[in-house]
């Protein structure tokens, strides 16, 4: 088999056209029309009002959690089990992350365990759709609503992805996804926010371009601190090629990772993300997590892949691991005994939109005969 990386991008519809087009007419900052394009035609895929495209999806976290006016002395519930950006977003408004365990069936964050959680000072709920599989989310708002929180989206991993009927971006205040070069759609580095709400966009788009003014001419004096958060062209004019495909890109992401549940769940021991009964993943990560009756250790079995020319990723370390978010003052010596499972015996599996079906069936079949069960 030739050598099968973990993730690769597929940019194989108007990609190469249209940065193409902006480089000849020379629109390649932030100014050039493929940025409204692209913020119009994602929002409108994820069923949303407003997108406001960003440099990447940490930033775009900052900008949403930033125009809830969270701030100092504020904290937010987020996932122990999560990628280090959706922590590192609220430590950059100020806020003290609180964490959560992970649910052992759908690996996103529990529900049960929030309400322990909260205290006078918690003002959010983020929500993580981690690997593509959407929370709980008519239960994570019912304890919103119960201690007058609010909810947000880190939907980095979420293109999509369905609960109910709505996708992700759509099931909460204000959302952020990511474009990051592994991600179900993307323009390299980027990210947008998506919200229905006409204040939160105005303010996002306020801030996104170092205050200047929106509607005013341009005084050069500036009212507040801004950033510079703008997406570039030459990334947006990417993002609507990527756009323009979204429900294939997705369909195959669904095909994948479907093929993989239905081979891996034939071999015993391996433990996999289940999606909840509301929603439809679209599998950004197929990942596993080994358990003792595999018959061989999670080490033994990577390296056993790269025998095989199979690239893999071990899955993140929790929240309360991370030596930056302790010195930050988080709460880190709780339990949390999922997160921690998660963390110590789980890996990815080659999940690029690109896999053949016989890549996948190779990969199982090299799993299966390894398990010494
Ligand atoms: C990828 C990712 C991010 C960050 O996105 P970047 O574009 O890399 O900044 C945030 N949260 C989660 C859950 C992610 O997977």
């Amino acid at each position: 088999m030739a050598f099968l990386p973990v993730c690769e991008p597929l940019l194989d519809g108007n990609e190469l056209k249209y940065v193409t087009e902006a480089v000849s007419g020379g629109w390649i900052s932030s100014s050039g029309k493929y940025v409204a394009a692209f913020e119009n035609a994602f929002a409108a895929y994820c069923g949303v009002k407003h997108g406001i495209a960003v440099c990447n999806g940490t930033v775009a976290l900052h900008l949403a959690l930033t125009e809830l006016k969270i701030g100092p002395g504020d904290e937010v519930i987020i996932p122990d089990f999560t990628m280090i950006a959706s922590a590192l977003a609220v430590c950059y408004v100020g806020a003290k992350p609180v964490f959560v365990d992970a649910d052992p069936l759908t690996w996103n964050i529990d529900p049960g365990q929030i309400e322990a959680k909260i205290t006078a000072k918690t003002k959010a709920i983020m929500a993580v759709h981690i690997f593509g599989t959407v929370c709980e989310m008519d239960a994570l708002q019912a304890v919103a609503d119960r201690h007058g929180l609010i909810v947000l989206e880190d939907a980095a991993e979420a293109h999509g992805a369905e609960y109910k009927g709505r996708k992700a971006g759509a099931l909460s205040s204000i959302a952020a996804f990511s474009f990051f070069a592994n991600k179900n759609l993307t323009t390299g580095e980027g990210g947008m926010v998506v919200t229905n709400d006409d204040s939160l966009a105005d303010a996002c788009r306020y801030h996104r371009n170092m205050c200047f003014p929106l509607d005013a001419p341009r005084t050069y004096l500036h009212q507040d601190i801004g950033f510079n958060y703008r997406m570039s062209n030459l990334h947006a004019a990417i993002g609507l090629a990527q756009t323009e495909r979204a429900d294939h890109y997705r369909d195959l992401r669904i095909g994948h990772g479907r093929l993989y549940r239905q081979l891996l769940s034939q071999i015993p021991g391996l433990d996999l993300q289940a999606d909840q009964a509301s929603g439809r993943s679209v599998f950004w990560m197929n990942g596993l997590s080994v358990t003792p009756r595999y018959g061989r250790t999670r080490q033994e079995l990577i390296e056993h892949l790269k025998s095989h020319e199979i690239d893999t990723r071990l899955f993140f370390n929790g929240m309360h691991r991370q030596p930056a978010l302790r010195d930050y003052g988080c709460e880190c010596s709780d339990a949390y005994p999922e997160s921690d499972r998660l963390a110590d015996t789980g890996f990815y599996l080659p999940s690029g939109s690109g896999l053949k079906t016989t890549d996948i069936e190779g990969i199982c079949d090299i799993i299966a005969r390894f398990a010494r069960a």
